[in-house]
């Protein structure tokens, strides 16, 4: 079995039907659509069938699964992220208007103190995806491949369930 074949079972066991994703070769990853999300992994992901390439598959459709299950979190995280996006885009704007003497004050604290209290939820909704992301793909690998063993050793090694986070997103 390889990373595309367990990205195909998993997505079958849990009910989600081929019209709602597309598996396509790219940086690891997945690109949410309400209709139609992407799930992208590099090709030696998709080909692999080595316990990493399998974790790294199980581990971006479970990003996928964990935003089918929990869409209120999803949608929270999404504009979470967008209004950190926004408020940098903002401090950008700002440190040039310094160069035409339009500098603002007050809108660069407003934007600081927003910043300082946005860090947080989004580190910590992050850390949560991903970390709900592993749990799922530690199960996928136990319950559909023959990499049990390999994979006990290897949670043993980093002494801890946390494996992808720290490959990051490959
Ligand atoms: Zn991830």
């Amino acid at each position: 079995m390889n990373g595309a074949e367990l990205a195909q079972i998993i997505l079958k066991e849990e009910g989600i039907g081929e019209n709602h994703y597309e598996i396509k070769v790219g940086r690891s990853r997945v690109v949410y659509n309400k209709i139609n999300s992407q799930i992208h992994l590099k090709t030696e992901v998709l080909e692999g069938t080595g316990l990493e390439h399998l974790l790294i598959s199980a581990h971006e459709v479970s990003h996928l699964l964990n935003n089918e299950t929990n869409f209120k979190t999803y949608h929270f995280f999404k504009i979470i992220k967008y209004m950190y996006g926004t408020a940098l885009v903002f401090v950008g704007l700002n440190i040039v208007l310094y160069f035409f003497g339009l500098f603002s004050l007050s809108l660069t604290i407003f934007l600081n103190i927003l910043l300082i209290l946005i860090t947080p939820i989004m580190v910590g909704l992050y850390k949560k995806d991903e970390r709900d992301a592993d749990k799922r793909a530690i199960n996928y690998i136990q319950k559909y491949s023959n990499h049990k063993n390999d994979l006990a050793t290897l949670m043993k090694e980093r002494e801890a369930n946390l494996i992808l986070v720290l490959m990051m997103e490959y």
